[in-house]
């Protein structure tokens, strides 16, 4: 049966949720300076707040100082944090730490989270994921990854280059993606099979530097975009995240649900870009009558509301899979897709909608519009995850045309 009601326990969660972001996150967000940061006293107090109001980290376990909710229960108390920029800093699950908290509460020693879950979920520190090379490595292609750590005694020595690793400048420690494999017996085409480890490094390692923040059209993550290095880059077994040898496994753990994090908070600054557009709607007059009385405004109007609802949907549906168990891979990937494209869109329109002004950063579209265009390409552009559906689809017809084969086989032998 398809239920879409809340317990009492959730609508009241939302509800308040909406209101501290209404009340207590927004009037602090013409506080942003050049890098749409806050002020660290500002961020310290409205997460001292959120914790106050039992709102604080609502995705990691309560054990380790969360509220322990499962993915349909985050996906709508995310989509209310989402609805300013600033709420998911506030509530401590914005990205890259609440990817990283979620991969360390699934495959860290308990010595590991006492060490970096730990802080981390506290708010005292920040993190960030190593992942992403500059040409010839890894990029929308996972699969080219060329940073390495070799073994030597009982040592790894991590040597290679990464760049828009989210939050690297002033970030605790990263986690570090590195091939394991013996080089010599990888494929010619170097494909997925290879070896790959997850490392935590701390700052500070000696050969482990942030080279640069990248300037972006984005701004408003902790610690900016940055190029980092690994030069002989030394680390213990202790540093080893999980097991020697699943860093591809353990990326689709950590990336399968954050993208889909991704799409909770989005879609609340989609909502957020859609009530602008409609409040400026019902004030603004143009040729004799409101805005929003004339057909192709509400044409722009009622697509964002079409598409936020269906976006909505696609993301429960996926949070429900992953709730089961299911990898979800395909269900988080066209969740993707869908709500990057449809975030875009909405935010696009009512951007057009409210003229000069929605240009100006008077409302918060234009910080809107900056931000959520990056989101087309991290976590899997467009493209490639379109790959991973359509082959998913190829492979479904296939194995329904051999069935078919088969049974009418078994009819004509009958
Ligand atoms: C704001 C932001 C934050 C990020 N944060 C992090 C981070 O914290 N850690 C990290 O490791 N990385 C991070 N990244 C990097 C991100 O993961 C990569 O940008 C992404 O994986 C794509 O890699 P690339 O940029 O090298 O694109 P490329 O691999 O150079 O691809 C460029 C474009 O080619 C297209 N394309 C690629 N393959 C195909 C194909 N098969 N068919 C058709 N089109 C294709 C896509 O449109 C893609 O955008 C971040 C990126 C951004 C923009």
């Amino acid at each position: 049966m398809i239920d879409f009601s809340l317990s009492s326990e959730l609508a009241d969660l939302r509800d308040r949720t909406a209101a501290f972001v209404r009340d207590g996150v927004i009037p602090h967000e013409r506080e942003v300076d050049a890098h749409g940061e806050l002020p660290a006293e500002t961020l310290a107090a409205l997460r001292a707040q959120a914790r106050e109001a039992g709102l604080y980290a609502p995705h990691v376990q309560k054990e380790w100082g969360g509220l322990g909710l499962d993915m349909r229960a985050i996906s709508i108390v995310f989509e209310e944090a989402g609805y300013s920029l600033l709420g998911p800093l506030a509530l401590n699950c914005s990205a890259p730490d609440e990817g990283n908290m979620h991969l360390l509460e699934l495959v860290a020693t308990e010595a590991q989270k006492e060490k970096y879950l730990r802080p981390l979920v506290a708010g005292t520190i920040r993190s960030c994921f190593s992942m992403t090379e500059p040409p010839p490595g890894a990029g929308a292609d996972a699969s080219m990854l060329r940073t390495r750590a070799e073994r030597r005694g009982d040592r790894w020595v991590i040597n290679g280059d990464k760049w828009y690793i989210t939050g690297a400048d002033g970030a605790a420690f990263t986690i570090c993606m590195a091939l394991t494999g013996d080089p010599k017996s990888a494929g010619q085409s170097g494909g997925r099979a290879r070896h790959a480890t997850m490392f935590l490094v701390d700052a500070g390692t000696p050969g482990y530097r942030v080279v640069r923040r990248i300037p972006s059209l984005d701004s408003g993550a902790p610690g900016g975009h940055c190029a980092v290095e690994f030069r002989d880059c030394e680390v213990g077994d202790e540093a080893v995240l999980g097991a020697v040898g699943e860093g591809f496994a353990y990326a689709q753990l950590r990336l399968a649900p954050a993208r889909l994090t991704h799409c909770m908070r989005w879609l609340g600054a989609a909502r957020r870009a859609l009530d602008v557009a409609a409040d400026y709607a019902n004030t603004r007059e143009s040729f004799g009558q409101p805005l929003g009385r004339h057909q192709m405004a509400q044409a722009m109007l009622a697509d964002s509301a079409i598409e936020i609802q269906a976006a909505r949907l696609l993301i429960w549906h996926a949070a429900w899979m992953l709730d089961t168990g299911a990898d979800a891979r395909h269900e988080t990937s066209m969740a993707k897709v869908f709500v990057a494209e449809t975030v875009n869109r909405v935010i696009d329109r009512a951007l057009q909608l409210t003229g000069s002004h929605g240009v100006s950063d008077e409302l918060p579209l234009a910080a809107l519009y900056r931000n959520a265009r990056p989101f087309r390409i991290y976590d899997g552009p467009s493209e490639v995850h379109r790959i991973v559906i359509a082959r998913n689809v190829l492979k479904a017809a296939a194995i329904a045309s051999a069935e078919r084969h088969v049974h009418s086989a078994e009819g004509g032998e009958a």
